[in-house]
């Protein structure tokens, strides 16, 4: 079992002064738990705030996006060296909210995803299926042509150190969260697709599970096997919900 990560991905919400709020709440509650890892992901006008707020702690800041290209002429994109310029340790790939709104193609995702890991970010690459998908069993055959895409343009090895979130698009922001047996089988064979090509990449991968998880259903979730943490939403927005969370994977 992995060291726990917990991401909060705030989406887009807040504002300097609520964030400030935030923030402070986060500080304050966690910073007695030792045992999970926590970023804490932001609209990208907010990377400085986070950056002066969370330098001395022991949380971490990332974005919700990135641009695919490096620099040039991409009005609109962030790159991930601006990312890194701001402090930024994470980020967010391919979130189904982004994919379905602005047409996001796999391919896309994977060159995002080799970009942020090609300047030192720790993509987390977000990967699931919708309702109608699992109803008709073909859930693995989804995710796994999400994972195919990266390791066929840029090899399994490129997963080595990353985050794979998987989300359910069904249990997003439904209250309906996958059972600990769903999310466990589908990480187990996330695991097992990326170890068929790299073992070594497999094993290093953290693999979370996002999709309505709150305080009581984290401790199941976070006991399975190959559940390494948590993709937060709703509940990151309220301190003493994200709070939970955070303890039962501490
Ligand atoms: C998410 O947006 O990644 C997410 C998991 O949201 P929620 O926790 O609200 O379901």
């Amino acid at each position: 079992m992995h060291r726990k990560l917990v991401v909060a991905n705030w989406k887009m919400h807040g504002s300097l002064t609520a964030n400030r709020q935030l923030l402070e709440e986060y500080i304050q509650r966690l910073k007695s738990l030792k045992n999970v890892d926590v970023v804490v992901c932001v609209p990208y006008p907010y990377l400085a705030q986070a950056q002066s707020l969370l330098q001395e702690t022991s949380i971490a800041w990332g974005a919700q996006n990135l641009s695919k290209d490096k620099v040039g002429a991409f009005t609109g994109e962030v790159s991930a060296s601006m990312l890194r310029d701001f402090g930024a340790t994470h980020v967010i790939i391919g979130h189904s909210e982004r994919a379905t709104a602005y047409c996001e193609s796999d391919e896309n995702i994977a060159t995002k995803f080799m970009q942020a890991k090609a300047h030192g970010l720790t993509p987390i690459l977000c990967v699931g299926e919708t309702l109608i998908e699992r109803e008709a069993g073909v859930m693995e055959m989804v995710v796994a042509k999400q994972i195919d895409t990266i390791i066929s343009m840029y090899g399994a090895s490129l997963f080595a150190n990353t985050v794979v979130s998987y989300e359910p698009i069904w249990a997003i922001g439904t209250g309906l969260a996958a059972t600990p047996d769903q999310a466990q089988s589908m990480h187990e064979f996330i695991r097992g697709r990326i170890a068929a090509c790299d073992q070594e990449a497999a094993n290093s991968l953290k693999i979370l599970y996002g999709g309505s998880v709150n305080p009581q259903n984290a401790v199941q979730l976070f006991v399975m096997q190959d559940i390494d943490g948590g993709l937060i939403g709703r509940c990151s927005l309220i301190a003493e919900e994200f709070e939970g969370i955070c303890r039962a994977a501490n």
